[in-house]
C-alpha cells in the first residue's frame, strides 16, 4: 500500500485502510468542501489539515475554504461561541449586522466552490450564515458543531438555530451536545493524526533539546497543559492546582503553553491574567507559542510526567487525545469530550476543582507504576477510538448516506 494511506496502514492496520477505500469507491469524484474560520490554531484546523488531503487520496475531490472576517465579525462569533457554551452573552445588534455583512461578502467570494460542491461541511458558527446565500443549493450542506452546545444561552441559540436549522444534517461530537434541529443529527467525535509533527515519535534528544530551550529541568517532575489562552481552559485554575500540589511534590514544574488562534480576540487578556497568577515564579513556564509550534508541543507533551487539561467547558479536547497517545496519564476537567477520553481511574482522572487536580497530581507523581499503567491504557484507548482513520470512515459513511440515501441499497463491491 503506497501514498499517505499506506503510512496510516502501518499505524491503524491495513484492514482499516481497505475499508476506507471500499467506502470511498462509490463516491469517486464527489466534490466535498470544508469551510471553517482559520487555517491555523485550534482543533478544527488541526483536523482539516489532514482530513482533506486524505479524502482526496481516496478519490473524492476535497477542498478547504476559510471565511475571512473583520474584528467585529470575530468579536461576534466569539460571543456566539461563548453563548453556545452557556455564557449569558449579549450580542449587540451592530455586531450581528457586521456578522451578516461579512458572511455575505464571503458567500460571494466562495460562490463557485460552494455552488459546485456535492457536499459542504460548515464548521462551527463562524461560517454558518453562508447557507442563506445559496437558496438553490445543489449539494448537501452539513453543519459540523465542535462546541459543547448542550446548554446554550437561549436568545443567541434562537438566532443560530435560524441559521443552522435549514441545513441537511448536523454533526456533534457527543450525544450530550446535540440540540434538537429539524434535520438528522449525527455523532462523530474528533480524532488526531498519529503521523503529524504534533504526534509522531520524537527521539529522547529532541525532547531534551526542547526542555533545555525553555529552561525545564528534566531531573524534576513536570506537569504540562497545552491550550489556547482561553478562560474555559482554566489556566489560572491550573496555576492554583500546581501551587497546592507543590507543597507535597518538591521541585515540581509547570508548563502552560499556548498561542492564540486567529479567530480568538480574547487570548491576550487571558495570557495577562495567567502571567499575573504565575507572579514570576521560575518554576511556572508560561510559553506563548507561534501557530506552527507542533514539534515543540509534541516534545512538551512527551517531557511531561502528567498532562493536565483542566477545562471548565470543552468541546472535545484534542490536547487530551494527543497526550493519551503519548502514553501520558491525563488529569482533565470533568466536562464535555474530556469525559470520553479520560476514563476516570483508568486513563487518568476527572476533576472539578484545583484541589481535586492537586490531589490527583500528587497521587500520579507518587505512584509511578500506576501512572505508567494509565499511560498505556490511554494510548490503547486512542488507538481504538480516536485516530483520524476512524473519523474519516464516519465522514465517508455520512456522505454516502446523504448523497445516496434514496437508494434501496448501496453496493460497496
Ligand atoms: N494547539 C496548538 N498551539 C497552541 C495551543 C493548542 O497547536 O498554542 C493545538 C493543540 O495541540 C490541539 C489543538 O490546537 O491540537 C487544540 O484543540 P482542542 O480541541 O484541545 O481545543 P480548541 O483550541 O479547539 O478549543
Amino acid at each position: 500500500m503506497s501514498g499517505m494511506l499506506g503510512e496510516y496502514a502501518r499505524v491503524a492496520g491495513a484492514d482499516v485502510i481497505r475499508q476506507l477505500r471500499l467506502l470511498a469507491e462509490p463516491m469517486r469524484g464527489l466534490r466535498v468542501v470544508h469551510v471553517n474560520s482559520t487555517r491555523l490554531g485550534g482543533g478544527v484546523a488541526e483536523i482539516l489539515a489532514k482530513l482533506v488531503p486524505l479524502t482526496s487520496e481516496l478519490g473524492l475531490e476535497a477542498s478547504w475554504e476559510v471565511v475571512e472576517g473583520s474584528p467585529g465579525f470575530y468579536q461576534c462569533t466569539k460571543l456566539f461561541h461563548n453563548a453556545l457554551q452557556g455564557q449569558q452573552a449579549h450580542v449587540p445588534a451592530s455586531l450581528i449586522a457586521e456578522y451578516e455583512r461579512v458572511s455575505e461578502v464571503n458567500a460571494e467570494r466562495l460562490r463557485v466552490a460552494l455552488d459546485t460542491a456535492d457536499v459542504v461541511f460548515i464548521h462551527d458558527p463562524q461560517p454558518a450564515a453562508l447557507l442563506r446565500h445559496f437558496p438553490r443549493r445543489r449539494g448537501k450542506w452539513i453543519w459540523r458543531c465542535h462546541i459543547d452546545a448542550s446548554h446554550p444561552h437561549r436568545p443567541v441559540w434562537a438566532y443560530l438555530r435560524s441559521l443552522v436549522g435549514p441545513y441537511d444534517a448536523s454533526v456533534f461530537s457527543l450525544a450530550d451536545f446535540a440540540q434538537m434541529l429539524p434535520h438528522p443529527s449525527y455523532l462523530i467525535p474528533p480524532s488526531i493524526d498519529p503521523l503529524s509533527a504534533k504526534n509522531a515519535e520524537l527521539s529522547a534528544e529532541q525532547v531534551a533539546a526542547c526542555c533545555a530551550r525553555f529552561g525545564i529541568d528534566r531531573m524534576r517532575p513536570l506537569v504540562v497543559q497545552v491550550s489556547r489562552f482561553d478562560r474555559f481552559k482554566d489556566p489560572v485554575g491550573v496555576v492554583a492546582a500546581f501551587r497546592l500540589a507543590r507543597s507535597f511534590i518538591p521541585g515540581l514544574q509547570l508548563v502552560l503553553a499556548g498561542g492564540g488562534a486567529a479567530d480568538d480576540p480574547e487570548g491576550e487578556a487571558v495570557l495577562r491574567e495567567v502571567e499575573a497568577a504565575a507572579e514570576g515564579d521560575p518554576d511556572i513556564h508560561v510559553l506563548l507559542l507561534p501557530a506552527d509550534a507542533d514539534e515543540v508541543i509534541n516534545a512538551l507533551q512527551r517531557a511531561a510526567d502528567v498532562v493536565m487539561q483542566k477545562s471548565l467547558k470543552e468541546g472535545f479536547g484534542l490536547t487530551v487525545t494527543e497526550a493519551l497517545w503519548k502514553s501520558k496519564p491525563v488529569i482533565g476537567g470533568n466536562t464535555g469530550g474530556i469525559r470520553l477520553q479520560v476514563v476516570d481511574h483508568q486513563t487518568g482522572f476527572l476533576v472539578s476543582s484545583p484541589e481535586g487536580a492537586a490531589l490527583r497530581l500528587r497521587h500520579l507523581l507518587h505512584d509511578r507504576r500506576r501512572s505508567a499503567e494509565m499511560g498505556r491504557a490511554g494510548r490503547e484507548h486512542v488507538h481504538q477510538n480516536f485516530l483520524i482513520t476512524r473519523q474519516l470512515r464516519e465522514y465517508l459513511t455520512l456522505m454516502l448516506g446523504l448523497v445516496r440515501g434514496a437508494a434501496d441499497r448501496i453496493d460497496l463491491g
